[in-house]
């Protein structure tokens, strides 16, 4: 039987939340917005990569979490501003926490997923680590 091989694209692998090493196995065991959390794996279902490099290495995507937090506030407080016109600041402190709230959920899965895509020193996509597993 003829293995051939293929390579997987960035982005979607990237937004699907998939391993950095091989892009086929997930990151997180359930969807974003469930009821019980999101849940990581310790290890990659297909490659075996383990996520987390070292004790705590996931402190450090508060910082992605908080980069991603300070755009999106930004962001909707121009929006509020260029749409209503307001000068009422509860007006954007409520608009802005209630969206910074369902936003949550989203920072915390993307925040690890740029860690370990962009700021993990050593981590790249290996083409050969995506081919199916010989049964
Ligand atoms: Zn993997």
């Amino acid at each position: 039987m003829e293995n051939k091989e293929y390579k997987l694209a960035l982005w979607p692998a990237f937004v699907h939340a998939k391993c950095p090493r091989c892009r086929r196995g997930d990151m997180f065991t359930n969807s974003m917005y469930g009821f019980h959390g999101q849940v990581m794996h310790k290890t990659c279902p297909h490659c075996g990569l383990v996520y987390e490099r070292e004790p705590g290495y996931f402190y450090v995507a508060m910082f992605a979490s908080y980069a991603l937090n300070v755009a999106e506030m930004v962001t909707i407080a121009v929006a509020i501003s260029v749409l209503t016109g307001s000068n009422n600041p509860w007006l954007y402190v409520t608009i802005i926490l209630a969206i910074a709230l369902i936003l949550a959920p989203f920072n915390f899965r993307y925040s690890r997923v740029m860690l370990l895509y962009w700021l993990t020193p050593g981590l790249h996509y290996h083409p050969e680590m995506s081919q199916d597993k010989p049964n």
